[in-house]
């Protein structure tokens, strides 16, 4: 199980990084977030963060050999024989094909895609509800997961703020870019015999339920 690869696919606010972080710790894996990585770079100020930033603020895609390139030298960084979660990337077919043929030269081959469902009015109350400290990163929702202190962080003390890009505005963008650039992912790994789907709209408990029950045959499968 410390070993598994798996991608995390499905429209922002369908709680992929909830249970990528959950799974994560469970299992020993690491939860590689394609945003997260993105953020980080953005707030270091680096020449990735750069180039990254205007498109993460529009709600549209940063170029694909931009996030290709990151998220391969986040894949090398690992100690080896640690298994990885990719929440969020790859998010278009191309991405999919580098990635796949990055994954074969390093023997280390995805082994099941989780496609979270969720439609899209759920969604975009998901959104706006959402929180993030601006300090350590964890996030919080106003509805379903509140912190003990209204802005503050439960974890660090750190102040709470929405995301530029989960404003009701972008969030529209966002749910276009995922149809158009995205979407057509769900097919490229039904074909590739990879796909499996969980309804996200349960409590985050039961999604993980049906996300470990999913995970937990890799083991012996290897
Ligand atoms: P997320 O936190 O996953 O919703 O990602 C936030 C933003 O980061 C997205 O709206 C994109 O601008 C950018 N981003 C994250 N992952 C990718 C990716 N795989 N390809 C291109 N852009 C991405």
């Amino acid at each position: 199980m410390a070993a598994s690869r798996l991608i995390f696919l499905g429209p922002p606010g369908t709680g992929k990084g909830t249970q990528a972080q959950r799974l994560a710790q469970r299992f020993g894996l690491a939860a590689l977030s394609s945003g997260d990585v993105l953020r980080k770079e953005i707030r270091a100020g680096s020449e990735i963060g750069r180039q990254a930033a205007e498109f993460v603020q529009a709600g549209t895609l940063v170029p694909d050999d931009v996030i290709t390139g990151v998220m391969l030298a986040a894949v090398d960084k690992l100690t080896p024989g640690t298994g990885f979660i990719l929440d969020g990337f790859p998010r278009t077919v191309p991405q999919a094909e580098e990635l796949g043929k990055g994954l074969v030269a390093r023997q280390l081959e995805v082994q099941v895609v989780v496609d979270f469902q969720l439609d899209d009015q759920e969604i975009i109350k998901r959104i706006v509800s959402r929180r993030v400290c601006n300090k350590c990163g964890a996030t919080y929702n106003t509805l379903f997961l509140p912190p003990r202190t209204a802005d503050v962080c439960d974890k660090c003390g750190g102040e709470l703020i929405q995301r530029v890009d989960d404003r009701e505005d972008v969030i529209a963008t966002r749910l276009e870019t995922y149809r158009a650039q995205t979407a057509p992912l769900v097919d490229y790994y039904t074909q590739r015999g990879l796909l499996c789907s969980v309804d996200a709209s349960a409590e985050a408990e039961t999604v993980e339920a049906d996300v470990v029950r999913i995970v937990e045959p890799l083991d012996a499968g290897g």
